[in-house]
């Protein structure tokens, strides 16, 4: 048997950490073995999934060093790679899952569902809603197929007993099957879910080893039943512990920066990167903290992952950096690096348009861009001082534009635009004075060039970690503050008889 592994990360938004260290452990095992890494991309949701974001997802794990064998930009034998492109094929397997009983078409109506689950509640049901719970009057389904109202597919799932998972790390995990619904395989517009796709893929990609993040053993009864049903070998199942905040919570952008692009951006090594993740729950057998990729491949055991939730801590990574910097680069190659890094020509093509009508020798434009390459602005209160909003308002127009960018799915000068444009008018804020104390924290200074196009170059990541920063710089908005702010943002737009406004 030839041992293939395979990451599938969905195309949204930037390229997560988490992804490449999936991929990381993913790759290792599969190499370890002999056997080969495959990259699948995960884009049923189209409204959400990107061009730009899977291109985003190639580059970052071939600067981390990841290389795939197969994949939707190299090909392969067992392709197509990408599953908006695999449509038909999972069309063939529901069809087959119902005609063999496994799966039902579901007539509910989304108002139905609506008032179902409002029962169940009233009823203090918290159990998983079961195919018997969603059953129709057949005299409904028959009007209802006839008039081709639309429908989804949702797989027969037991009503209660114990699902037993076999993890690779965990060993054996009992599952209650009273907690797993009657999961939608298809939707009505004819996609498939993660669950179907995902299973199918597996199997057709002949994956031996689905090693992912924790976050998916919930799922993992739904997959072998289907597995089942299909009449299938499921894989080998192992799952990653998460990384985790320093706080211990789960890796998240609100508290971190998660974007390997932010990473690279403040100038980390990529050789650096790839080696903090692989001490994410795992050690080389001689504890050593600093190791290259070839170094962890050849000692990888996937048995040494501990199940402790991995700590991502920035500040660790940069003491390991500078390691790598000061160990692994002479002074040549370091100067090599930083030309790429920053001076390169596609990132002066890009910046020289807003500064050139604003130089006048060429020694005005380090100091004029610094910003853009600096990791975090030394900032005082001092420079938020000469605002026209108070410091406090200041604060309250920091927090809730991070809270609007965070939600943003596409960075760019035109999105960011109309989002703090409109929220600046929500506050009931002249954009002038709502923009100057986001000019402070992401250029340092208000006498650059626009904020958006500044935003737009330093990327969602950067941006969001400087506004993080300079509402530390204003006090930082601790719980009580929060929960101030959370009630007027949500307030936000409406009129007050709770209306939204035109
Ligand atoms: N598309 C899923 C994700 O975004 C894949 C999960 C899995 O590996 O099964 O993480």
């Amino acid at each position: 048997m030839t041992v293939r592994t395979r990451i599938a990360p969905s195309p949204t938004g930037d390229p997560h950490v988490g992804t490449a260290y999936i991929a990381l452990f993913n790759l290792c095992y599969a190499k370890q073995h002999g056997g080969k890494f495959v990259l699948r991309i995960e884009d049923t949701d189209q409204s959400r999934s990107t061009p730009e974001s899977e291109q985003a997802i190639f580059d970052s794990l071939r600067w981390l060093g990841l290389d795939w064998d197969e994949g939707p930009d190299v090909g392969g034998n067992l392709g197509p790679y990408r599953q908006s492109e695999r449509k038909d094929i999972y069309k063939k397997y529901v069809d087959q899952l119902l005609e063999a009983g496994h799966a039902f078409k579901c007539y509910r109506t989304p108002e139905e569902l609506d008032a179902l689950r409002a029962e169940r509640k009233a009823s203090g049901i918290n159990t998983a809603i079961k195919p018997e719970d969603l059953k129709l009057d057949d005299k409904i389904v028959a009007e209802r197929e006839a008039a081709n109202t639309p429908y989804v597919v949702r797989m027969n799932v037991p009503t209660d007993g114990i699902c037993e998972v076999e993890d690779l790390l965990r060993g054996k995990i009992e599952l209650d099957w009273s907690m797993v619904d009657a999961q939608i395989l298809m939707k009505s517009d004819g996609m498939p879910t993660y669950h179907l796709a995902n299973v199918v893929d597996d199997h057709l990609m002949e994956i031996t080893h689905v090693i992912r993040g924790e976050e998916w053993i919930n799922s993992a009864p739904k997959h072998i039943l289907l597995y089942q049903y299909f009449g299938w070998q499921a894989p080998v199942l192992c799952h990653l512990p998460l990384l985790r905040n320093t706080d211990k919570t789960k890796l998240s952008k609100r508290k971190n920066p998660t974007s390997i692009l932010y990473y690279q951006r403040m100038g980390y090594m990529a050789e650096a990167l790839t080696n903090y993740l692989g001490r994410m729950g795992w050690s080389m057998p001689d504890e050593s903290e600093k190791f290259s990729l070839q170094e962890m491949l050849d000692n990888f055991d996937i048995k040494r992952v501990s199940l402790g939730g991995p700590i991502f801590d920035v500040e660790k990574l940069r003491w390991l950096n500078s390691l790598w910097i000061r160990e692994d680069l002479d002074d040549e190659a370091l100067a090599e690096r930083m030309v790429k890094w920053a001076l390169n020509q596609d990132n002066m093509m890009k910046v020289i348009p807003h500064v050139k009508q604003r130089i006048e020798t060429f020694s005005d434009f380090l100091p004029m861009v610094a910003f853009l390459a600096a990791g975090k602005l030394e900032l005082t209160e001092a420079d938020f001082t000469a605002n026209k909003l108070s410091l406090e308002d200041q604060k309250k127009a920091l927090q809730f534009a991070l809270w609007k960018l965070e939600a943003l799915q596409e960075w760019n000068r035109d999105q960011l635009f109309n989002t703090l444009k409109s929220l600046a008018d929500e506050m009931s804020l002249k954009i002038k004075d709502f923009l100057a104390p986001l000019f402070v924290a992401i250029s340092g200074t208000t006498a650059s060039f626009s904020v958006m196009d500044a935003m737009e170059l330093l990327g969602s990541d950067m941006s969001r970690a400087r506004l993080r920063e300079a509402i530390e710089v204003l006090g930082g908005a601790g719980k009580k503050v929060l929960k101030r702010y959370e009630k007027e943002f949500a307030q936000l737009g409406k009129s007050p008889e709770g209306e939204a406004v035109e």
